[in-house]
């Protein structure tokens, strides 16, 4: 096995990062030698030329609905050269909460590459900061449900098509953080079962845990979460060494079987931990007390997540994870020390090629111009990776190795800085995740602020939200927004209707300030959801073949997200209406 050299991995990488432009051109010229003879490059005329000038101005920008046509010919079994040189043979499920559906969206071997250079970039970093020793991980990791497509592809979420190549394996070894859980509890077929090993197997190596993570941080919350449910049960397993009866998958049985055995003096360990904990306070370092950090993307739509994860966490450091989609990675964390909402992420130049649609949301024409509510970039001219400005926003638009030609990615970013001559950008938000009805415009972002200055409000009933999501109602005149909250327990008429009004006023976009005082948009409405709803919203995804590591709460529901509309809708216990601007 190869032995991690962490010095020599930020060499190569400082060394990259000084010649972006020319590491682009090299990218896009292997990309575009490998793949020549595709067809979707072949009917566009570039006819062997692999330089970003004649590549932009034959290969048009496109979304990914546009290449489904594509896409799905290789699904259904077409193996002739269709999107790359050679035949795609894995397809990766994204985890649709965007659209509500999955997309399908092509893997291989070179995009596993480039996910080995981007673990390792970012672990070089990390480990300078705070090494880790000799020791286990608790990853909160799960693959979704694997299936073939028609034409006999194997289909599974990226992260499951990761976590089941052996170069993972290789590379967590080498980086020794192996997962505490065996794989069958990783790619078992059902998660609250998987869930519940990954906290046993966690307890049984307690000590010799250094690090706890997951893809999204949403993972690690939904884990400590139900530990609060279940650690009288983890701690009997522990004391009698025989596994629940809840676990009832063979093959997950089989494993625990070989990892747990009767260790009373353990549970009693764990069991006086737990009662001695304030409101499971610190939780984390209580139990696990060679933790060195968290890790998981915390950024975007993790962040309202980051004030429990916090909770648990107390003094262990929270450190947020890479910038990557199913489409292909984008940028490492080099910087974990930042807290993570400073995150940043600096895009790596040889894992693709990237380009940027300069983003202007905020000028009086486009907020009117209702022709592009959502891409108000879209007739702009896109940016190379080099050419970006310090302080600008923008949508990505990538270039793969495995088959995506200038596809947009459908987030925004914001550029902070440079690192040599790489940028450095921020996540903003999905670009179609925005409420709007007529002259507004807010982003997940802008909801998630309204949604913690509201829940600032609760804090003296000892409540908080434990998710939200967000519906713009236009069946009734005005249109109005309505914002969905499922809380820890029972909150007063009297405060949540004071929520309802304070979340209303914390949309401080001009639009809609303005036209709440016109009453072209009516009077927000808060819906208080039966607790258990957003876990029903995620048994919806992932009965879609979605996975949990995936996972990513949608903020806002659209139209054509009827099932989740529907689990909202029929779980709605009270409602609000605003009285601001009355
Ligand atoms: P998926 O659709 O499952 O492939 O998820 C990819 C999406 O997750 C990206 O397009 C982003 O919107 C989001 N995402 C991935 N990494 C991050 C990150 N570090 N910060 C915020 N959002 C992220």
């Amino acid at each position: 096995m190869e032995v991690f050299n962490g010095v020599k991995v930020i060499e190569e990488f400082e060394a990259m990062t000084k010649d972006a432009e020319r590491v682009q051109r090299e990218s896009l010229k292997k990309i575009l030698e490998e793949n020549g003879s595709a067809e979707y490059l072949q009917k566009l005329g570039l006819n062997g030329r692999t330089d970003p000038e004649s590549y932009k101005s034959c290969v048009p920008i496109v979304t990914h609905k546009d290449l489904e046509t594509c896409i799905h010919r290789i699904a259904d079994g077409d193996s002739s050269p269709i999107l790359t040189g050679k035949p795609i043979t894995t397809i990766s499920l994204s985890s649709g909460t965007t659209q509500g559906k999955p997309k399908f969206v092509p893997f291989n071997d070179k995009l596993m590459e480039t996910t080995v250079q981007i673990y390792k970039t970012s672990f070089a970093f990390r480990n300078r900061e705070f090494p880790i020793g000799k020791g286990k991980a608790l990853q909160f990791i799960y693959s979704s449900k694997q299936f073939k497509t028609k034409g006999g592809l194997a289909a599974g979420t990226v992260t499951t098509n990761v976590f089941s190549s052996p170069q993972y394996k290789i590379i967590m070894k080498e980086i020794q953080s192996l997962s505490c859980s065996p794989d069958e509890v990783i790619f078992g077929s059902d998660f609250d079962q998987s869930l519940y090993c990954h906290l046993l197997c966690g307890l049984i190596f307690w000590d010799e845990i250094q690090l706890i993570s997951s893809t999204f941080a949403h993972s690690i919350l939904l884990a400590f979460r139900k530990f609060e449910q279940v650690w009288e049960e983890l701690c009997a397993d522990i004391r009698t060494g025989s596994l629940s009866d809840r676990i009832t998958v063979p093959a997950i049985r089989t494993a625990m079987s070989k990892l747990l055995k009767p260790n009373p003096e353990l549970a009693d360990l764990i069991y006086n931990k737990c009662t001695g904990l304030s409101n499971w306070s610190g939780l984390i370092p209580e139990i696990f007390p060679n933790v060195k950090y968290i890790y998981g993307i915390m950024t975007g739509s993790m962040e309202p997540y980051l004030k429990k994860l916090r909770h648990y966490a107390r003094e262990v450091p929270l450190l947020s994870g890479d910038y990557g989609a199913s489409e292909g990675w984008i940028g490492a964390n080099i910087n974990p020390k930042l807290a993570p909402e400073l995150a940043t992420y600096v895009v790596l130049p040889n894992i693709g090629y990237f380009e940027f649609l300069p983003l202007s949301v905020n000028t009086e024409d486009q907020v009117q111009d209702k022709t592009h509510p959502t891409f108000p970039g879209a007739d702009c001219k896109p940016v190379g990776l080099t050419d970006v400005k310090v302080g600008e926003e923008y949508e990505v638009v990538i270039t793969n190795f495995a088959g995506l030609y200038r596809c947009r990615l459908g987030d925004v970013v914001k550029v902070t800085g440079f690192h040599n001559s790489t940028p450095e950008i921020k996540f903003v938000c999905r670009i179609n995740l925005i409420l709007n009805i007529n002259i507004d415009k807010n982003t997940e972002k802008d909801l998630q602020i309204a949604v913690e200055e509201a829940a600032k409000l609760l804090a003296g009933e000892k409540l908080e939200v434990v998710d939200y999501t967000s519906l713009v109602e236009l069946s009734v005149e005005p249109g109005h927004y309505v914002i969905f909250w499922e809380l820890s327990g029972e909150g007063s008429e009297e405060v949540l209707s004071e929520c309802c009004t304070c979340l209303d006023q914390s949309f401080v976009d001009p639009g809609y300030v303005i036209s709440r005082k016109v009453n072209t948009i009516g009077a927000l409405e808060l819906r208080v959801v039966r607790k258990g709803t957003f876990q029903k919203i995620l048994d919806h995804y992932l009965a879609l073949g979605s996975a949990v590591s995936q996972f990513k709460t949608p903020r806002c529901v659209g139209p054509t997200n009827n099932v989740v509309l529907q689990i909202l809708c029929s779980n709605v216990v009270k409602s609000y209406l605003s009285t601001a601007f009355q």
